[in-house]
């Protein structure tokens, strides 16, 4: 029998509850986010190419069209990139105005943001630049989608440059809030160098599942082994079957618990656990869930399980 035929579909999400998936202190520093994004001339988001419309913080929404804004789909390298344009039109829908696709491991892309900043400013109606000579910039976007990696690569980049300099912050106050680079002359862009951190919008569990996959929502809040079973139900579904492969297997599979077995034995991880018996305890020896899991859901975030687009 054909697997596509016995696949699991749609996925069981089983009722659980999202609410405690969205920390607490995260809608604090959503508030103090707020007061500093106004101050910003430019808001550069930074998000998950593999989940470029699922959790992405509606704050942005309230902004497009008042501020300049640009996307930046991070992590080029992991997503499958074939249905791209589909993603273009539908952001274009939501009035995301320019996206950009990269890899800020490789640098790949990463020279196209400023040009497309200037760009964005300029064409933008409502920014009076001669009154605002100098422009400020700000990386935003929720955990985990590379926002501290994409400022140090345009670090790399602009301060590679002799006339790129750092900007030191305000004698008594917190260096790190102030902390500008200079990415560009004409016109005179600072890009703030610490990111915003936003929290993801989880409408549902399924989104809550996509954003635990792509490591946004801390493992444990979800489970892990809840994280690897919708991964594979996943790869399977979208006929992703590198993981085969990967782990040697004699071909897909789509139950959780045969997987995790096999790559506990493959990786030699096992587990002692006590039974008890009708003769006394003894010590018997199985296979680590926990430990298979963790490397399942790792292999895929780094891209060994092969290239995924989630949305
Ligand atoms: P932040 O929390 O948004 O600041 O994210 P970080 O910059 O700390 O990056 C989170 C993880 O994603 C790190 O392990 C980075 O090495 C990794 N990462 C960042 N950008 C890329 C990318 O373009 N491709 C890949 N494969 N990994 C990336």
């Amino acid at each position: 029998m054909r697997l596509s035929s016995v696949l699991r579909f749609p996925y069981d999400f089983g009722g659980r509850d999202v609410a405690h998936w969205f920390p607490g202190h995260m809608a604090k520093g959503m508030k103090q986010m707020r007061a500093k994004l106004t101050k910003v001339d430019c808001i550069v988001e930074v998000h998950d190419a593999r989940i470029p419309l699922s959790g992405r913080n509606p704050f942005f929404k309230e902004h497009l069209g008042i501020k300049p804004h640009l996307l930046i789909l991070n992590k080029l390298d992991l997503a499958d990139l074939t249905h791209q344009n589909r993603i273009i039109t539908q952001l274009r829908k939501q009035e995301v105005g320019k996206v950009i696709y990269t890899d800020c491991i490789r640098e790949e892309n990463v020279r196209k943001i400023v040009p497309a900043i200037t760009e964005r400013i300029e064409c933008h109606p409502r920014f009076n630049r001669a009154e605002n000579p100098e422009i400020c910039i700000m990386v935003t976007g929720i955990p985990n989608v590379g926002k501290s990696s994409l400022i140090n690569a345009l670090r790399r980049i602009h301060l590679r440059k002799g006339k790129a300099s750092r900007v030191g912050g305000e004698p008594g106050i917190t260096r790190s809030v102030l902390c500008k680079i200079q990415v560009s002359e004409n016109p005179l862009i600072y890009l703030l160098d610490t990111p915003g951190v936003l929290s993801p919008r989880i409408e549902n569990v399924e989104t809550g599942m996509k954003l635990a996959l792509c490591g946004t929502i801390l493992d444990h809040l979800v489970g892990e082994e809840m994280i690897a079973d919708y991964l594979l139900y996943t790869l399977n579904n979208y006929a992703q079957h590198s993981y085969v492969q990967h782990y040697e297997l004699e071909g897909p599979c789509d139950d959780i618990e045969t997987l995790l077995k096999k790559i506990a034995k493959k990786l030699g991880k096992t587990q002692v656990v006590k039974a008890i018996t009708g003769t006394g305890n003894v010590n018997i020896t199985i296979p680590n869930y926990s430990a298979a899991a963790y490397d399942f859901i790792r292999a895929f975030r780094k891209g060994d399980l092969g290239r995924v687009t989630l949305d």
